[in-house]
């Protein structure tokens, strides 16, 4: 994967304050306008979504909805939304950090300042454009730095900003007991994740964004329509052909299934034809035929545990799904397996970092 990154000021101790950065895959939030991201009105590009769409009263101070629904909502109209949705882990000493809900995270504003929901549970997805300030209710904060803190921060309130989506792949990972660590140790193991990494940038500008789309970085790590649909229309029952083929010795079968779709580099046109075979046969080939095909990307396809139980061989539907967007290295970009398997190597970095 060629890195798109570029070395930036981050520790700027006066001056220039820091860009937020998620601690979870070190990208910069993009700095958009908001003529471009309007975080109020009917105009938020949140209440564009047909789920929310009719939830927008004029007069509204904010319009609140569970995190959750944020966290599982792939945003069609902006293509780079999600990297603008962020939580915040805000400090309240050395020892005592704590997360707060979702909001878009844009341009600064309220002298330089952002300003997310107290409750983690709720996210923020429009709401009046000048509203007073409630503390009760959210908290403002300056965007902390991975590196030294800038002495405009003295006596204020920082926080480290994460993607909503980012936290909520973070939440699927199995086995991670960073998790379980705290807050405050989780920004200390991802701080010193960072010194020694280089941040990733996404250009906020049009052309840019037109060029860049299909690169991998844009794409949402943690909602992939794509997986979604792999597994959906792998429920679809498919009529199989009687034939004389069905009762062919297992390891015939296998034989011919091995040498028309090979362990690696297989092609849609491999897959295609193995689908075309079990289709017009009925064979049923056994679960370890599937898992060396996907083994080092069955990690990435954390839904297939709560969609469907992958194991048995008459699953050969989903498997072949999931190989058909593992064939292909565009298609691995544009789906976002490709960021979800970039973000999930840091996280499994950072869990290294904690353990030793
Ligand atoms: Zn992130």
């Amino acid at each position: 994967m060629v890195r798109r990154t570029m070395v930036h000021p981050h520790a700027s101790t006066s001056g220039v304050l820091p860009e937020p950065a998620c601690l979870l895959c070190g990208m910069l939030i993009p700095n958009t306008r908001r003529s471009e991201f309007p975080d109020s009105g009917k105009s938020h590009p949140l209440l564009q979504e047909s789920q929310w769409k009719s939830l927008w009263k004029p007069g509204l101070e904010h319009l609140l909805v569970p995190s959750r629904e944020v966290e599982n909502t792939f945003t069609t109209n902006f293509p780079r939304l999600w990297s603008c949705l962020c939580r915040a882990i805000i400090k309240e000493s050395d020892t005592k950090y704590r997360l707060t809900g979702i909001n878009l995270i844009q341009d600064r504003h309220l002298n330089g300042s952002y300003y997310v929901p107290n409750d983690p549970t709720k996210a923020r997805i429009s709401g009046k454009k000048d509203f007073p300030y409630d503390g009760r209710v959210f908290t403002r904060f300056y965007a902390a730095s991975i590196k030294r803190q800038p002495r405009e921060y003295k006596d204020k309130t920082i926080g480290y900003v994460v993607h909503a989506h980012c936290w909520a792949l973070f939440g699927q990972v199995e086995g991670l007991k960073l998790r379980d660590a705290g807050l405050a140790k989780f920004v200390q193991v991802c701080r010193k994740y960072w010194k020694d990494h280089e941040l990733w940038q996404i250009y906020s500008d049009f052309d840019r964004l037109l060029y860049t789309s299909t690169m991998d970085i844009y794409r949402n790590p943690f909602v992939l329509p794509a997986i979604r649909e792999a597994i959906d229309c792998a429920k679809i029952e498919h009529f199989r052909q009687s034939s004389c083929f069905n009762n062919l010795p297992l390891e015939l079968a296998i034989s011919i299934c091995q040498w028309v779709c090979p362990i690696t580099d297989y092609t849609e046109d491999d897959i295609k034809n193995t689908r075309n075979l079990l289709l017009v046969f009925g064979w049923e080939l056994p679960e370890w035929f599937w898992r060396a095909r996907l083994n080092s990307h069955l990690h990435l396809f954390f839904e297939l545990d709560k969609a469907s139980k992958i194991g048995s061989p008459a699953d050969w539907q989903l498997w072949l799904n999931l190989m058909s967007l593992v064939a292909d290295r565009s298609r691995f970009v544009s789906t976002g397996l490709a960021n979800r398997e970039r973000v999930l190597g840091v996280m499994l970095a950072l869990e290294k970092i904690y353990a030793d």
